[in-house]
């Protein structure tokens, strides 16, 4: 068997891949061949010279940058049937779990198989399709945002019917929910639908466009609303007592958020499990929904996939890595740079 850093390593731009000749994420500047995993901007930049990606992940680029954020798109549905050849490199994509159009990138050549995760979670999303395990890896590459066994994300339902209960409680307050724009926002609604809020959401302009875009892929989120407040007018802000507004967090911080009449602040991210960063962001209703596997999920994972090694990447790979040696594991940290995912 070959090498498997002779396939896939690590460079400042991100994974690349010597005889397929293209980047995995790349990071760091346009690269004339980019494999996107998802949408969020620090694994999907624009300028690339072609991006093959699943159709869902290119219509998010597009619509996030604009219709020329690559000079040749090349979509690629799921599954191994639709696999592409690159350069005598195979490449196709298996669900990720994460956000819409997500994907693991499974990359074989001479025999050896990688499977890169990019983000991904185990528990259902009505956004996305759910993360399917892929067999007969070599190596699995997976990530770690939430790699530290402190790390146990609780029930999604929960933390919805957290929100519900204040919402039905506090019936004379606007609900706040900082959501981050791709990924986030639209789960945090369907789940709402998923619980029976028929009622109108409310949304930040910068969370329209990408909520259009779920929408026309056939995701159903229900009746939004712009969260608009028009300056001079007096008493407008009191129509959204009792009501959810969902905002990208950076615009609950600033003056925007305090217009609403007796705010509630809520934060649906997975760090909200660390009480410190609730407090410091002053939110009273921290909501822990996470779009990352949890130490659980990540180490369950690794053992289904069983792969005969396995690098770890994007975020706390040090605990991951040890745990991985005490099961008898091959394992190593990959160290890339320039991940900090805008969607936890
Ligand atoms: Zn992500």
């Amino acid at each position: 068997m070959i090498r498997p850093d002779l396939l896939l390593h690590p460079t400042p731009k991100g994974l690349y891949c010597p005889p397929g000749d293209f980047y995995i994420d790349p990071v760091r500047g346009a690269v004339d061949r980019a494999i996107v995993t998802h949408g969020h901007a620090d694994h999907a930049r624009s300028g690339h010279g072609a991006v093959l990606a699943t159709p869902d992940t290119i219509g998010i680029m597009a619509a996030r940058y604009g219709e020329e954020f690559t000079a040749s798109r090349q979509p690629l549905e799921f599954g191994e049937k639709h696999a592409v050849d690159i350069n005598g490199v195979k490449v196709w994509f298996a669900p990720a779990g994460h956000i819409l159009g997500s994907a693991q990138v499974v990359v074989e050549w001479k025999g050896l198989r990688i499977v890169n995760t990019g983000d991904y979670k185990r528990r259902p999303d009505p956004t996305c399709k759910g993360f399917e395990v892929v067999n007969g890896a070599h190596v699995f590459i997976s990530e770690a945002t939430f790699g530290l066994p402190v790390f146990k994300h609780p029930d999604d339902r929960g933390e919805i019917a957290k929100l519900l209960e204040s919402v039905r409680l506090f019936p004379a307050k606007t609900h706040l929910v900082g959501v981050y724009s791709l990924g986030k926002a639209q789960r945090v609604i369907a789940l709402l639908r998923e619980a029976g809020y028929r009622d109108t959401l409310y949304i930040h302009g910068a969370l329209k466009k990408l909520c259009e875009h779920y929408e026309s892929v056939g995701v159903k989120l229900g009746p939004l609303e712009p969260a608009t407040l028009e300056k001079g007018q007096r008493g407008q802000s009191e129509q959204f007592r009792g009501k959810i507004i969902l905002g990208p967090p950076s615009a609950f911080r600033d003056k925007w958020g305090q217009r609403f009449p007796d705010p509630v602040l809520a934060f649906a991210s997975g760090w909200m499990s660390v009480r410190q960063r609730a407090k410091q962001g002053g939110v009273e209703l921290p909501l822990i929904l996470s779009d990352h596997a949890d130490w659980d999920e990540l180490t369950m994972t690794i053992q289904e996939v069983d792969p005969e090694e396995l690098w770890i990447t994007y975020g706390r790979e040090d605990a991951l890595v040890r745990w991985a040696e005490l099961e008898g594991r091959k394992a190593k940290p990959l160290r890339l740079v320039g991940y900090e995912d805008e969607g936890d």
